[in-house]
């Protein structure tokens, strides 16, 4: 098997035969030797029926369904779990990732130089206006204050090697932030870019609070940067309550309203900087839990 194509699918019922129909007559085309892994996501729709119905006709389709909704990130992982083909892709069903550009990525991928390759949108036109300001945003504060890189536009939409493949299942953590995860494995990886396409069918499963979420499990899963902010708050709220409290001892000589303001500094000083003492401790226990890799190899003899 050449490629393995994982899908992750909740409530699609409207979509899977079309993605099928679509993939199948890009592969075939192409000469491309593919299998389909669908997952479905605890669906509540008639979306594990229809693959039960193409598993039926066609031998290069297998399928696990979870027992309730666990979110894309879990169900890409059942998926990749899953793979037997020399190469794996990962792509949604709603052919927002445009499977016309897995033979150009199948080609740059046999570049033994080349581990994985990763597709961007170039736009987000025809998504909500809030949605693609709250993405641009997070993009940036990720890339701010976390040690992975998550480009505008980056989708969970590639094509990458076994290498790769068994990098992203070795990480056990449970909080899984797949394009954070992507990035962090490292791997050399190109990126193809492409302008954004509508949904074929059906709706976005992503409702602004989901998002939110997702993108607070994003941060939270790479940086342990915000724990940090209680110290630096601390250090210089005492820094300037001690300034202030010896300019009253000495100039104003009297216990005044300003001693009194300095003092309260200084002590809020101090609890922010305890605080801050045990959010380094609690940052410790935090990438210690997630027990990642301490390094991953790419090539040895
Ligand atoms: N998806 C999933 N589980 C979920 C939400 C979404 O498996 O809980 C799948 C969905 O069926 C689709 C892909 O993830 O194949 C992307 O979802 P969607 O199109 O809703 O996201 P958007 O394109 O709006 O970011
Ligand atoms: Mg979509």
């Amino acid at each position: 098997m050449e490629v393995s194509i994982v899908v992750p699918c909740y409530n699609e019922e409207s979509s899977i035969m079309v993605f099928w129909e679509k993939i199948s007559s890009i592969c075939t085309q192409n000469n491309i030797e593919f299998e389909i892994i669908f997952v479905d996501d605890g669906s509540t729709d008639y979306t594990l029926s229809k693959i039960k119905e193409l598993t039926q006709k066609n031998h290069n389709i297998r399928y696990a369904s979870l027992s309730r909704n666990f979110g894309k990130d879990a169900a890409i992982l059942a998926g990749l779990k899953k793979v037997q083909g020399n190469y794996c892709a990962v792509m949604d069903v709603d052919l927002q990732d445009p499977p016309e550009l897995l033979p150009q990525m199948l080609e740059a991928i046999k570049n033994p130089e080349i581990d994985c390759v990763e597709t961007r949108r170039e736009s987000r036109i025809g998504e909500p206006a809030i949605r693609s300001f709250f993405a641009k945003a997070f993009c940036k504060i990720m890339n701010a204050i976390s040690n992975v890189h998550i480009t505008d536009g980056i989708r969970d939409f590639r094509l990458m090697k076994q290498n790769v493949l068994d990098a992203v299942i070795s990480i056990q953590e449970s909080n899984r932030f797949s394009k954070g995860l992507f990035s962090w494995v490292g791997f050399k990886t190109i990126c193809i870019t492409y302008p954004n396409t509508k949904r074929i069918n059906g709706i976005s499963k992503w409702s602004f609070w989901s998002l939110f979420k997702y993108a607070a499990n994003g941060i939270i899963s790479f940086s342990t940067l915000p724990l940090y902010i209680p110290l630096i708050f601390g250090a210089l709220l005492l820094l300037v309550g001690t300034v202030g409290f010896i300019y009253c001892l000495l100039y104003l000589k009297s216990i005044s309203t300003p001693f009194y303001l300095f003092f309260i500094t200084f002590m809020f000083g101090f609890n922010f900087l305890f605080i801050g003492f045990l959010g380094l401790y609690l940052a410790k226990i935090h990438t210690e839990t997630q027990k990642r890799p301490l390094y991953i190899i790419r090539e040895e003899n």
